[in-house]
């Protein structure tokens, strides 16, 4: 569509052929904060230059609204709006009671809205965790580990670190029993330290899902940021982790990349776009209803177009939309290929696909090394755990199940608590 005039939905509203995903950033780039990593800093400049107002207007909002719940394929009944940033919480308390009031205008019956909201957490009060608890948002705090690792890369504009504030908005989403959980970015410094970090977050935090996320900045020529995490280094942060949630932690505390892990191993598709075979059913929305291919290509080449002038299920449907999905597997290594570890892996996103494989190839994720290292280590673990969950007994009980283990190793009694899969991106 090539008219610069608004789109003016029609019914029946194109709808996508499968179901997607979209994580909206009502604010675009706009933090109050001063990450070091933050690539979304940089596109304030980059996407918009000259742009001063980043908030995305009542039109818009209504649109995406609209056209998300529309747009869904049949039988799809429950839709996920996942707000993100910047930090959506400068929209402000109001916005997101309007974008709550839309989304019930505009449900249909039989069907279900949830919304997660992903925020540094410095903003929130009283008034913030009320609203949060009473409309049943699932919160996602971003929380590096203790002060000193936080701190290192996560200042506020003023140089300030922004742990303090992040522990006074998670103790008030505690007060007001705000469902969160915590999404932890992986680096070179916190990297060495995986269970101090993780016992932080277990203890202190006491956040029962966890995320963690691998910072890796390329610099060009296969090279990366020094404060990108190491490639081996990430696999054996996870290794350690893993032992510890081994040991202590299954179906209590859900580590996402493990649960993901876990769900390969017992033979279903992997449940994050990561380690899937193709993707592309993750977007990412602007303040102005521009439409990216995903959150992590967000550059004027991915650009998908405007959900102000074209129905988003069409947007879904674009050629280029579905060669950005299928890329990831046209795309992937003959080395990948061959790789024991394929159906764990699937050769992770493409956007860390920046080294070359030992033949000499490009394409090879830079965490190659890393993935191999915890798949190798935890791969026996999982598919004793999935054995044990298949019989339907408790997966602490899994030891039964590893290769060499006498069949009957006594039952514990802790019960399983698995989460109920989390809304959230991908
Ligand atoms: S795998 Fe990477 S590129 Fe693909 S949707 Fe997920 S984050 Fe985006
Ligand atoms: S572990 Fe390495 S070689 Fe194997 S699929 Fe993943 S990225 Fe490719």
């Amino acid at each position: 569509m090539q008219s610069n005039q608004p789109f003016i939905p029609v019914t029946p509203m194109s709808k996508a052929r499968s179901t997607f995903h979209v994580l909206a950033k009502p604010i675009g780039p706009i933090c109050n904060l001063d990450c070091d990593y933050c690539f979304y800093l940089k596109k304030e400049k980059e996407l918009y230059p000259g742009v001063r107002d980043f908030k995305m207007s009542d039109e818009t909002l209504e649109t995406f609204v609209k056209s998300y719940i529309q747009s869904q394929p049949p039988g799809i009944t429950e839709i996920n709006f996942a707000w993100q940033g910047g930090e959506p919480t400068l929209m402000g308390v109001d916005f997101f009671r309007r974008a709550v009031e839309l989304q019930k205008k505009h449900l249909r019956p039989g069907q279900r809205f949830t919304n997660a909201l992903q925020t540094n957490g410095t903003r929130l009060d009283d008034e913030w965790c009320e609203f949060l608890r009473e409309h049943g948002f699932l919160v996602g705090i971003s929380i590096d580990g203790p002060e000193e690792f936080h701190d290192k890369y996560r200042p506020d504009k003023g140089g300030k670190g922004s742990f303090k504030k992040v522990m006074q908005g998670l103790r008030l989403l505690q007060k007001h029993r705000v469902e969160f959980n915590t999404l932890t970015v992986v680096q070179e410094d916190n990297g060495k330290h995986p269970l101090e970090i993780y016992r932080f977050l277990r203890d202190e935090c006491q956040s029962d899902f966890v995320q963690f996320i691998p910072i890796v900045e390329g610099v060009g020529k296969g090279m990366v940021s020094t404060r990108s995490v190491g490639k081996r280094q990430y696999g054996e942060f996870l290794v350690e982790i893993f032992e510890e949630w081994r040991k202590n932690d299954i179906g209590r505390v859900y580590v996402q990349l493990f649960e993901v892990l876990l769900g390969i191993a017992a033979g279903y598709p992997s449940s994050l776009c990561v380690h899937k075979k193709t993707c592309g059913r993750a977007v990412a929305l602007e303040h102005n209803g521009d439409l990216y291919s995903c959150d992590h290509f967000v550059y004027p080449k991915d650009l998908v177009g405007n959900i102000n002038k074209e129905p988003m299920g069409e947007l879904m449907e674009t050629d280029q939309q579905r060669k950005f999905g299928n890329d990831k597997s046209d795309a992937l290594p003959d080395y990948c290929k061959r790789c024991e570890f394929l159906d764990y892996c699937n050769g992770g996103c493409p956007a860390h696909r920046h080294i070359e494989t030992p033949d000499g190839d490009p394409g090879l994720n830079y965490l190659c090394e890393g993935y191999k290292v915890i798949y190798a280590h935890a791969d026996p673990y999982l598919k004793a755990i999935a054995r044990t969950v298949q019989l339907g007994l408790p997966p602490q009980n899994y030891e039964q199940f590893m290769p060499g283990a006498t069949p009957a190793a006594p039952a514990k009694s802790i019960k399983s608590k698995r989460k109920k899969k989390r809304p959230g991106p991908r």
